[in-house]
């Protein structure tokens, strides 16, 4: 029998087929199910007779199939046609192009369906219903108490999809998980904690989450796992720090006795640092004198110059006789870094190596004073002589990788992890209690603000011109950026990049050299067509999300974003950085389609600021729970389902984190739940 901590990959049939995508969802195990909350509920709780059903209407009907069958109307084009009668009378039903309904519904079957009902050709006609067909036993209610449909006549959840995998498949997953393993779940909240805050049981809420039969029901539950998910993540913080105070540093740096060093390797860098910069530098060298070690998160705008703050920080290492790792997530980030580190400490005799899944360098012969990699560094093929220092580039998951990293190294070196993800301070220091903070809120001078323009459908064809223009004029270089690779059904008006690539290559800039870059291309062809980029082989660049993280092209000083409206605020705002690394003015057109109200205002304020930051605020007032904080790169949230703008529940959940942290081991299965969340591995590539 699967339990709920049975891996879906382990299971035969359609589960395996599925894992792969399922894993893009976050659901590796069956609890997992469990935990992918519905986005939204498709009000059908609306029950009718067919002789009381008015057009226009949202009903659920239930009667018995008289007919169904498949009419061609064009070569690819098919009806299909039903007929249902419950004793009232009988109702026209109609679905397009799914052919083999005609197999899994047949004549005689009870069925219950939930639609829209509309007049067509002076008939009553239910439109593309969703449907289940009735057996003669059916399980035990789940969650509502007198409901045991699972598709149809109630509240019915609406999942995150994934590529072949429907929000129908996981529904009956999920209701079957209910019935069947409910009771493996066991509630880790103290009693005094669920009384204090009047929350429900888990069980009662992971159940109603999924299958309210009203929405207080489900509101209810969203406050009950939104607590979870903030309480949590902070008591997983304090208990790092509690863990990493406990801990010596490895290594007390001498700052002052290289202080003439570090000065001259400041003075000699092509600019002058920022305030900003020389702020950070200063704290993170007195993090590395004093005996704890250093565990430091820096937050900066991209642009705003992290990597020469982290050169610097691995400069003093390096004269103290300490080596540096630094990791970055992606292959094209680990690149980059290599070059930019390489160029400014090998002049001083600094051995810098790279370390990739398809470049192995040298590294793991301990004469390397600088490693630069992905996840792979942390691998226990690669051994380090005297590690004094790691940087974290662009990780999602602060505080937890440097715990991994420390158990996987056995030493305490100092770490510091970089992020341009804007992240509001006060939020920050809440939820990543267990860091320090240090913040880059200053550009670089004599950086142009990137001018940022709205562009409706109605201005394409002259955005466009204006492109071409300044190709020619200035020779600028310019991103498309595309949200998805390949047409999704799901969201048929959102621009896929292959289909736009060949579109613009054709008909719009016929006399331009294009290129395509996304996240299914092998990492060769990727890092490639990056260079060629640079070396100005192409004047554009049509791209998905991937270039997001910190890319730098120089002389790119166009960015096209479309459907921009499918993005956050924040994210737009990482989009828009990639452009303006020159001193010439650059361009952020973000196009769209829709323009509602609301739409607009929140793009309209792209146009008006240029400080992550505020952007971040913004977004946080404006847009849905979680959202801000999600990576495009790995497509998973960072909450699922509590709000960062929910002031009020993190207060609270900080005052239990922090009130329960020192009786942590007077419940047993809190504190295992806290040490899953610390100790969940990190994967090398
Ligand atoms: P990010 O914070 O996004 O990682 P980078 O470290 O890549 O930013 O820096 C962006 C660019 O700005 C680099 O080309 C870097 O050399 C340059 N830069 C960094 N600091 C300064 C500064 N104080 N003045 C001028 N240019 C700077
Ligand atoms: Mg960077």
């Amino acid at each position: 029998m699967p339990s709920l901590s049975t891996n879906v990959r382990s299971l035969s049939g359609i589960y395996k087929r599925y894992a792969t995508p399922l894993e893009k969802l976050g659901i590796v195990k069956l609890e997992d199910f469990l935990y992918h909350f519905p986005s939204r509920y498709d009000d059908y709780s609306l029950i009718s007779k067919i002789s009381n059903i008015q057009s226009g209407e949202i009903v659920t009907v239930r009667g018995t199939v008289v007919e169904i069958k498949n009419q061609y109307t064009r070569k690819f084009f098919t009806l299909q046609k039903a007929r249902v009668e419950d004793g009232s009378g009988t109702l026209d039903v109609v679905w397009f192009n799914q052919p083999y309904l005609t197999r899994a519904i047949a004549p005689g079957d009870f069925i219950s369906m939930s639609g829209k009902v509309e007049e067509r050709m002076g008939k009553l006609t239910m439109q593309v219903p969703d449907y289940e067909i009735v057996p003669q036993q059916r399980d035990p209610a789940v969650g509502g108490r007198n409901n045991n449909f699972i598709h149809t006549g109630r509240l019915v959840p609406v999942y995150p999809e994934t590529r072949g995998v429907s929000s129908k498949w996981i529904r009956r997953q999920v209701y079957k998980l209910l019935n069947e393993n409910l009771n493996e779940l066991s509630d880790f909240l103290p009693p005094e904690i669920l009384k204090r805050n009047e929350l429900q049981d888990l069980k009662l809420a992971i159940s109603e989450i999924h299958f309210p039969d009203t929405l207080d029901e489900a509101l209810n539950s969203r406050k009950r796992l939104s607590f979870d998910e903030l309480f949590l993540t902070q008591a997983s913080a304090n208990l790092r720090r509690r863990e990493w105070q406990k801990t010596l540093a490895g290594h007390v740096f001498d700052v002052d006795k290289y202080k003439k060093e570090t000065e001259k390797f400041i003075k000699n860098l092509p600019f002058e640092l920022t305030n900003a910069q020389k702020r950070a530098v200063g704290e993170i060298f007195s993090d590395f004198s004093s005996s704890k070690p250093m565990n430091r998160l820096l937050e900066g705008d991209v642009g705003s110059g992290k990597t020469v703050v982290a050169a610097i920080a691995i400069y003093l290492a390096y004269l103290n006789g300490f080596q540096s790792i630094f990791m970055a997530p992606t292959e094209i980030l680990v690149q980059q870094h290599f070059r930019t580190i390489s160029d400014l400490l090998s002049p001083l005799g600094i051995r810098v190596d790279i370390l990739t899944s398809s470049n192995k360098g040298k590294a793991g012969s301990g004469n390397v004073d600088v490693l630069v990699g992905t996840h792979s560094v942390l691998s226990d093929k690669i051994k380090f002589e005297k590690l004094g220092l790691i940087i974290i580039d662009e990780q999602q998951r602060f505080g937890v990788e440097q715990r991994a990293i420390m158990r996987k190294k056995g030493k305490n070196p100092h770490v510091l992890t970089m992020t341009a993800t804007p992240i509001p301070r006060t939020i920050a220091l809440t939820m990543y209690g267990d860091l320090d903070l240090s913040i880059l809120d200053e550009m670089p001078k004599g950086r142009k603000t990137i001018k940022t323009w709205l562009v409706p459908s109605a201005k394409r064809t002259s955005g466009y011109e204006w492109i071409k223009k300044q190709i020619k004029k200035n020779g600028s270089q310019v991103f498309i950026i595309c949200p998805f690779i390949e047409e999704s059904e799901s969201l048929t008006t959102v621009k896929a990049a292959t289909k736009e690539f060949e579109d613009l290559k054709k008909n719009v800039f016929k006399d331009y050299k294009l290129a395509i870059l996304h996240g299914k291309l092998k990492s060769k062809e990727k890092e490639e067509t990056l260079k060629d980029f640079k070396n100005k082989k192409y004047d554009i660049l049509v791209a998905t999300p991937v270039v997001e993280v910190g890319i730098d092209i120089p002389n790119a000083d166009v960015i096209i974003i479309e459907a921009a409206e499918r993005f956050g605020l924040s994210q737009l705002h990482q989009l828009r950085g990639r452009v303006g690394r020159n001193d010439r003015q650059a361009y952020c057109l973000l196009f769209t389609e829709s323009i509602n109200g609301n739409t607009k205002q929140r793009l309209m304020a792209m146009e008006q600021t240029n400080i992550g930051a505020e952007l971040a605020e913004m977004d946080l007032k404006l847009r849905g729970p979680g959202e801000i904080y999600g990576t495009a790169q790995h497509g998973r949230r960072f909450l699922k389902i509590a709000d960062f703008s929910d002031f009020s529940l993190i207060k609270q959940t900080k005052t239990e984190a922090e009130k329960i942290i020192e009786k942590l081991e007077e419940y047993p299965a809190l504190f295992k739940k806290i040490e899953e969340i610390n100790t969940k591995e990190v994967s090398p590539d």
